[in-house]
C-alpha cells in the first residue's frame, strides 16, 4: 500500500509532513528546550476517541509554565488542534505528539526573542513495547532520576529524556529490554517513560511524587480502575528490593499501557510470568480507554 499522506498542525496550519522542516541549528533541537505531550486515541464503534484530553493539554500548558514558555495558544486552542489532527490525517488508533519549540537557528542559549512554534503530529500507532504481551525483562539502572532542584521532574521537557535514554541504552547495552530508575535517594522512581506498580495480594503499590516521577495520566486512571475494583492502593517510597520480592511488576504510561514486567536484574518477578492483577487491570484499562466501561466514559472525547 503506498504511504499516506501525513499532516502536521504547525502554528494554526496544516501541512503536509515532508513539507514540514526546520534548520538542523534549530535552539530546540541543540539544546533540547522543547516541551511535548504524547496522547493516544483509540477506535470506539468507527469513531476515534482521544483519551483524557483536557487532562494532557493541562499538563502540557503547566509543562510551558514550568518551563516559562510562551506557547501563545489557550487550552481550547490546543485541545482543538490536537482533535482536528487525528480528523485529518483520518486516523482511529493513533498517538499523537504536540510539541513546542524554539523556532530560532542562532546559536546561543539565549531565548529572548525567540519565536516559539507549536506543532501537532498524530501517527497510527499499535504496540509501544514488542514484548508487551509476553512481559519485559528490566534492570535497574545507575542512572538516577533526575530530581526537581536539577530539573523540572513533573515537565514534559524533551532535556528531561536525556536522563530516560541514557538509562534505557545502558539497560538494552546489558541484555535488558527496559531500564527502571531510582530516585536520588536510592527509592524505585519509574521507567525511562513509564510509571511503575507493583502487586502484593490485593495491594497495588506506586512510588509517590516524592520519588520525583512524572505524574502519570495513565498511573492515576489506574489508582481509579483499582480503587473501584477494591484494591488497595499505595502511594509511598519503595525499596528496590521491593522490585525482587513482589508478586506482580508492570509499568504504565500512554504509549505502554499497561506493560507487564516479569524480571529485574535477572531475577524472576512472582513466578516469571504475567500475573492475575496485571491481566485483569490490563483488561480493565482496555475496556475503559475503548469506552466499554460506563463509569469513565468522560474521559474519551470522540473525533467525528
Ligand atoms: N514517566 C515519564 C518520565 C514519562 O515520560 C511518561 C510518559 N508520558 C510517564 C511516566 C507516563 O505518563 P502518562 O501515563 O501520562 O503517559
Amino acid at each position: 500500500m503506498p504511504n499516506k499522506k501525513q499532516y502536521i498542525w504547525y502554528d494554526g496550519k496544516f501541512a503536509n509532513s515532508e513539507d514540514v522542516k526546520v534548520p538542523v541549528l534549530t535552539h530546540s533541537l541543540q539544546y533540547g528546550s522543547g516541551i511535548f505531550e504524547g496522547l493516544r486515541s483509540y477506535e470506539i464503534r468507527g469513531n476515534a476517541a482521544i483519551f483524557r484530553l483536557e487532562d494532557h493539554v493541562k499538563r502540557f500548558i503547566n509543562t510551558a509554565k514550568m518551563c516559562r514558555m510562551k506557547l501563545g495558544y489557550n487550552q481550547k486552542e490546543i485541545s482543538s488542534a490536537i482533535k482536528n489532527t487525528v480528523k485529518k490525517n483520518n486516523l482511529r488508533d493513533s498517538y499523537i505528539r504536540p510539541f513546542a519549540f524554539y523556532n530560532d537557528s542562532n546559536i546561543g542559549l539565549d531565548v529572548t526573542g525567540k519565536k516559539t512554534s507549536v506543532i501537532v503530529a498524530s501517527v497510527p500507532f499499535g504496540n509501544y513495547f514488542k514484548k508487551k504481551d509476553v512481559g519485559l525483562k528490566c534492570a535497574v539502572s545507575s542512572w538516577r532520576r533526575i530530581n526537581p532542584s536539577i530539573l523540572p521532574t513533573e515537565a514534559k521537557a524533551s532535556g528531561n529524556y536525556v536522563n530516560s535514554i541514557l538509562a534505557s541504552i545502558d539497560a538494552k547495552s546489558e541484555g535488558a529490554d527496559e531500564a527502571i530508575l531510582l530516585s536520588e535517594e536510592g527509592f524505585v522512581a519509574e521507567g525511562p517513560a513509564e510509571n511503575i506498580f507493583l502487586v502484593n495480594g490485593e495491594t497495588l503499590v506506586t512510588p509517590a511524587v516524592e520519588a520525583d516521577i512524572l505524574l502519570g495520566i495513565t498511573r492515576d486512571t489506574i489508582i481509579k480502575i483499582a480503587k473501584r475494583d477494591g484494591l488497595t492502593v499505595e502511594e509511598r517510597e519503595v525499596h528496590r528490593e521491593e522490585l525482587y520480592s513482589c508478586n506482580e511488576l508492570f509499568f504504565s504510561g500512554t504509549a505502554a499501557e499497561i506493560t507487564p514486567i516479569i524480571s529485574v536484574d535477572s531475577r524472576k518477578v512472582g513466578s516469571g510470568r504475567i500475573g492475575p492483577v496485571t491481566k485483569t487491570l490490563s483488561k480493565e484499562y482496555s475496556d475503559v480507554v475503548h469506552g466499554r466501561s460506563d463509569k469513565f466514559r468522560n474521559w474519551l472525547t470522540e473525533v467525528y
